[in-house]
This record gives C-alpha cells, sequence and structure tokens, in this order.
C-alpha cells in the first residue's frame, strides 16, 4: 500500500516538474525581442454607454472622431502581456517617459469597410502586422507576433462594428502603434513598450487635385536610414520642407534621393504612379522609399489588366522630359487615407507642367472604383486580400 502510495507520489512530483518545465519555456523570452507565445488573452471591458449616437456620420472631420474602444498590451519583462480592449481614453505617463525624448515610435494605417450585406472586412490587413515588424527591427522594438496582431485587431474590430460606416468611400480608419515607456533620460533601448490600436470612422478623404513640386533640397529619407519604416520621427522631418512648399503654394513635394536629387522617391507620404501609354511607372520600393500596400495593389491590378509595370528607379530628368513631351497622362499619389490622390501640375525649378484634366484619366479613375468595390466585398476577391471580421 505504502509503495503504491509513494509511485503515485513520484509520479505526481515528476508531472509538476514537467509543468513548472513546459510552463517556464512557454514564457522564456527567444531573446529580447521576441516572445514564444503567440496568443493571449484579450480582456475585454466594454463601456458602459457607447457614444455612437453623438456622432454625425455625415460629417466626419478625419481622424478626430474615435470609436468607443481601443486595444492596449505592454511588453514587460521580454513578452507581451496584459491584452486587453478598453474604452477609448487619454493616457497618462511621466515626463521621462522615453518616447517623448528619443522617439523610438512607430505605426500603421489600414482601414475596414462595411460590405452591402452589413459584413465588416479588413484590407490586407497581415501586411500591415509585417511592415509593423519590419519597422519594429529598424527600431529596436519588439516584434509582435503576426497571429497576435490579427487577434487584436480582429476582436477590436468585432467590439467596435457598429462604428464602421456604410456610406460609398468611407471606412473606418484603423491606427496601430507601438511607443517606448521606459521612464528612463538616457539613449538606450527602452525596456518596456506599449502597443495601442485605436480606431476612426472617416468619409471618402477627399483631396483637390494636387500641385506639387520635386524638392532638390531637403530629403525625407536616406540611405542607411529610417525611411522603409514607418517611424515616427521620419514625419516630423518632413514636415518644415513641407511647408516651405505650401507658402510657396504647392500642396505638397515630391521627395528625390538624398545624394544627388536625381531619383524620384515618394509624393509627401504616398508613393507615387506616373501612367504613361500602356506603362505604369513607379520607384521601387528601397530603403529610402516605403513599401506601401496600396502601391502593391496597384501595380498587381495593373499588370491583371494588361498593362506593362515598371517598378524600378525613376530619374527627375525621365519624368521632366516626359512631361515635356506631354507623354504623362496620369500621375497619382497612393496609399491607404485617399487610395488614390490624383496630381495636376508639377513643378520643377522653374517649370510647370500641367497634367491631363482627372476626366481623362482612364486608368486611376477605374482603379479607384474598383478598388473601393474590392474593399467592400462587391468583386471577386481573386488575391485574397479581404479578411471578414
Ligand atoms: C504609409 C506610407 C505610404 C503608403 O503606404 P500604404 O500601405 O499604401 O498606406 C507611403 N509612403 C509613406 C512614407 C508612408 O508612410
Amino acid at each position: 500500500m505504502l509503495k503504491i502510495l509513494y509511485i503515485i507520489g513520484t509520479l505526481f512530483q515528476h508531472l509538476w516538474f514537467v509543468r513548472l518545465l513546459s510552463i517556464s519555456y512557454l514564457h522564456a523570452p527567444k531573446n529580447k525581442s521576441c516572445m514564444i507565445a503567440d496568443t493571449l488573452d484579450i480582456n475585454i471591458q466594454q463601456v458602459s454607454k457607447s457614444r455612437l449616437e453623438e456622432v454625425d456620420f455625415q460629417n466626419l472631420p478625419f481622424g478626430r472622431v474615435f470609436s468607443d474602444h481601443m486595444f492596449v498590451m505592454n511588453y514587460e519583462g521580454g513578452k507581451w502581456d496584459h491584452a486587453r480592449i478598453e474604452g477609448f481614453k487619454s493616457l497618462s505617463m511621466s515626463p521621462a517617459t522615453s518616447v517623448l525624448h528619443y522617439g523610438q515610435a512607430i505605426f500603421e494605417g489600414l482601414k475596414a469597410h462595411k460590405s452591402k450585406d452589413g459584413e465588416v472586412l479588413l484590407f490586407r490587413p497581415q501586411d500591415n502586422a509585417r511592415r509593423l515588424n519590419q519597422s519594429a527591427i529598424r527600431m529596436c522594438m519588439p516584434e509582435i507576433p503576426e497571429s497576435l496582431f490579427m487577434e487584436a485587431l480582429t476582436k477590436l474590430i468585432d467590439v467596435d462594428r457598429g462604428w464602421v460606416p456604410d456610406s460609398a468611400g468611407s471606412a473606418l480608419y484603423i491606427r496601430p502603434f507601438m511607443i517606448a515607456v521606459d521612464e528612463y533620460v538616457g539613449i538606450r533601448p527602452s525596456d518596456n513598450y506599449t502597443f495601442i490600436i485605436f480606431t476612426c470612422p472617416v468619409n471618402a478623404y477627399y483631396t483637390e487635385p494636387l500641385h506639387v513640386k520635386i524638392e532638390e533640397k531637403y530629403s525625407r529619407a536616406s540611405s542607411g536610414g529610417t525611411g522603409y519604416a514607418k517611424a515616427s520621427g521620419n514625419y516630423a522631418a518632413s514636415l518644415y520642407p513641407a511647408k516651405l512648399a505650401q507658402e510657396e503654394g504647392y500642396r505638397q513635394l515630391i521627395w528625390t534621393d538624398s545624394s544627388e536629387h536625381k531619383y524620384i522617391e515618394e509624393s509627401g507620404t504616398m508613393n507615387i504612379c506616373f501612367v504613361m501609354g500602356n506603362r505604369l511607372i513607379t520607384p521601387k520600393s528601397s530603403d529610402t522609399i516605403l513599401a506601401g500596400i496600396t502601391k502593391d495593389s496597384v501595380t498587381t491590378i495593373a499588370r491583371d489588366w494588361g498593362m506593362e509595370v515598371e517598378d524600378r528607379r525613376v530619374s527627375v530628368d525621365e519624368v521632366v522630359q516626359a512631361l515635356k513631351d506631354g507623354q504623362i497622362s496620369e500621375a497619382f499619389g497612393a496609399g491607404t487615407a485617399a487610395t488614390i490622390a490624383q496630381i495636376e501640375s508639377i513643378t520643377f525649378r522653374e517649370n510647370t507642367y500641367n497634367l491631363p484634366g482627372k476626366e481623362n484619366r482612364t486608368f486611376s479613375n477605374k482603379l479607384y472604383d474598383y478598388l473601393d468595390n474590392l474593399k467592400r466585398g462587391a468583386l471577386d476577391d481573386a488575391h485574397n486580400w479581404i479578411i471578414k471580421v
């Protein structure tokens, strides 16, 4: 009898030991910037009273109206933890918080749309998850497992599905971001981070056709720098040159490479595309040109439609020559906020070149409608870009 008890006892001891081992293995950080477990229990605390009724959906200033909830999680002790969905509210932090001084901050931007049948659809969200991690690596921040990002995103959108507008062109704009939160004055990567996702219902992002200027003094990004990352500091650095251009009457800049100012990079915070006959020409993504998901969709669809896509280095000289010769039929910026932002004129040094009117832009007009319908689930999703929430 005693012997049996002894055997059972050692067995349990053994099991207990095995359990302990597996727990410590699961929770051990692989290295400082990566965790092993890639799902977390998300604690959902719904607000007691929604603000939905107070919102005038016909009149939504872009990026100023925020949905009821946000997703928050903390990176502490080498792992992501305390995942929660709670009411949208202000953050409180120490004045010594690292991000406020040294700018370790990255973000993403994507949209959810509502289909005719009331389904909520996300457009290529895994691409945002991947790009967020590329930005994180460059800024010495911890990565977020893609499955965890997707779970956080879909749960949040599900909780606030009533905030996804359904009129044409409208969407729920989604802003995931990560900041360094050590309370420490000194330059080193933070040990602690906060990741948040909040959302804003937005109407069609209407931009007047843009007058843009090719910039030859300032640059947005330089080789070896952070241009390919959605790092907050990149945007801070672009404000002053953009302001100078606005004072001269331009809406935006066309950035060129920082070493020679001979190659076209981006337009404002969008990728830039030119149409010449049956060709779509766009500067190839690099460490100074951000790999936009909209641009990737545009080039993929252009290929599907039988256009020749030239995704390569594009020189200022060739664009200016083509403008002089009247060969450029369409030019536009591509990005999530506007999808397509038509460029009306391009100025290089003393000369301004006007492009054909918006009504004649066959490709980009058709593309805009196509993408809008696709995102709303009204077209066949041949590339598996849509994720239903
Ligand atoms: C976000 C961004 C883009 C566009 O990327 P999308 O994925 O299409 O929204 C282009 N350029 C810069 C600099 C950006 O920050």
